[in-house]
């Protein structure tokens, strides 16, 4: 129990939860459909999203659609999965030359004259040639 009662939509039969709230304002004829209302008021209907993008007015009435921020409860989902993929892909970048090279041994030291040759002293001494 969170304390906090679920506001569901108004419309009967609707369990769903209300992302909007829609007023109607009788002295302009208008309805205004805006983000959910941070307290239930008279004249007021709570609507779920179906119901919201559904919505019609009564004739001669206008319907006024305000912004809806329905992406801000949940906004880093997508980011942790893609902050995820690019950490795993980083990971797999940095594993991979030691999972396909079987022999870790680098054989630079043993290319005499280019200038991958590493300072192998023992190296150095068997390829030494008079
Ligand atoms: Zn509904």
């Amino acid at each position: 129990m969170s304390g906090v009662k679920p506001r569901l939509c108004t419309k009967s039969g609707c369990q769903q939860a209300a992302i909007a709230t829609l007023t109607y304002a009788y002295a302009d004829r208008a309805a205004v459909v805006g983000p959910l209302a941070l307290r239930h008021e008279p004249g007021s209907y709570d609507l779920c999203g179906e119901h919201c993008a559904g919505l019609s007015t009564p004739r001669g009435w206008e319907l006024i659609r305000l912004p809806l921020d329905t992406a801000e409860p949940a906004p880093s989902h997508d980011d942790l999965l893609a902050l995820a993929d690019a950490v795993r892909e980083v990971g797999l970048t940095w594993d991979d030359p030691g999972a396909t090279e079987p022999g870790p041994q680098p054989r630079v030291s043993r290319r005499r004259g280019h200038l991958g040759v590493v300072a192998d002293l023992d190296a150095a001494a068997d390829t030494l040639e008079p």
